[in-house]
Order: structure tokens, then C-alpha cells, then sequence
């Protein structure tokens, strides 16, 4: 029988994405056995995330500080939004360094079956955001699925209305020949840089 200790490490360890409860057991072997050389080390990496890294307050990016460093750089032009479903779609976004505009993180897609409505995706943040800096271009790059598709179109709509009472801003999308189904995060940067310079507008 394994002690209380490492039972809650390979329970907490089989909650993270693509860890069952066999490769918990293993990660925690793992980690036992580098105990100093990693274990410790990790803890700490933990301990410290968890309390300095925080959802940016404009775009949802995650970051030590608030505003994002993306969001307060002044290299980086702020009339032109890029909208994601998620953190790890705006890294891959940076790790190509394909844009050099803002982001908006929306985390997640509009979607009735898990109850997520717009009040959920910070929707209105990003119509005020659109609003107070005059942006120009807001690039909708959510996903190639159903539910990403549905929210790029809601989220078109709603700019559209916005546009009429105020000043015009481009909506465009990611151009096609993104795999259906596909997740930005998962294509290769030459893939993303294509489908962001063949972006379209949306009518
Ligand atoms: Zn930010």
C-alpha cells in the first residue's frame, strides 16, 4: 500500500490533460526517484505560478503582470485584435511571432450544451476594447469546429452592430484549409502564417 502522501500526488497527477491514472503512477515514480534534481524544483515552479501568474485583465492572457506584457507593449500596434479561444492558441500565435497586434483570449467557445453563453467568453470586453482603442481589424481565429465556427459568427454579429453606430472596423477570419476539427495551437507555424496572410473578410 502506498503511503497518503503519494496516493494524493498520483490522484492530483491524474487530473492534468493526458494523464491517466497508469502514467500518474509513473510521473510520481519519476519524480521520487529526481527527487532534488526535479521534485523540489517543481514544487516551488508550482507554488510560484500559481500565485504570481493571473489572467491579464484586458485580453485574458496569461502573465506575471496586469496588463499583459503583449497588452502594454508599445511596439506592438493596438488597432488590430486577435481573437483566440484560448491561452495556448495565442502562444502559438507568438511563438511564430505572426502578429503584432493585441489579442483577445475569449477561453473557450460559446456552446448550449456545456452552458457557456457570452457573458462567459468576456464578449463585452472585447466590444469595449474594440470601442476604446479604435481598433481596425478584429482577426476572429477560433477554431475550425462547430462550436468555434458558432462563436466566430456570433462575435462577427455583434462587431457588425457595433460598426454601424460608431466607426467601421474590418472583421476578417483565418483563411480555409485549416484542418476541420483542427485546434490553431496544433498547426505548424507555416500553416497559421498562410492562414493568417490569406485572411478574409467576413461579409
Ligand atoms: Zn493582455
Amino acid at each position: 500500500m502506498a503511503a497518503e502522501a503519494l496516493d494524493q500526488l498520483i490522484r492530483l497527477l491524474a487530473k492534468l490533460p493526458g494523464l491517466g491514472p497508469r502514467s500518474a503512477r509513473r510521473a510520481a515514480l519519476f519524480l521520487l526517484r529526481h527527487r532534488e534534481g526535479l521534485m523540489v524544483q517543481l514544487a516551488g515552479a508550482l507554488r510560484a505560478a500559481a500565485a504570481e501568474v493571473h489572467p491579464c485583465s484586458l485580453c485574458g492572457n496569461l502573465d506575471g503582470a496586469d496588463p499583459c506584457r503583449i497588452c502594454t507593449d508599445p511596439r506592438r500596434t493596438s488597432d488590430q485584435i486577435l481573437v483566440v479561444e484560448d491561452v495556448d492558441d495565442l502562444w502559438a500565435m507568438e511563438r511564430g511571432g505572426l502578429f503584432r497586434g493585441r489579442y483577445h483570449v475569449l477561453g473557450g467557445t460559446l456552446s448550449a450544451l456545456a452552458g457557456i453563453g457570452p457573458e462567459d467568453l468576456g464578449i463585452e470586453r472585447l466590444l469595449g476594447r474594440i470601442e476604446r482603442d479604435e481598433v481596425a481589424e478584429v482577426v476572429l481565429a477560433t477554431g475550425v469546429t462547430v462550436d468555434g465556427q458558432t462563436t466566430a459568427h456570433y462575435v462577427a454579429e455583434r462587431i457588425a452592430r457595433l460598426a454601424e453606430r460608431d466607426h467601421p472596423v474590418r472583421v476578417t477570419r483565418l483563411a480555409h484549409g485549416l484542418p476541420v476539427g483542427g485546434e490553431l495551437n496544433y498547426l505548424d507555424e507555416g500553416t497559421l502564417e498562410a492562414a493568417l496572410r490569406a485572411r478574409q473578410s467576413v461579409a
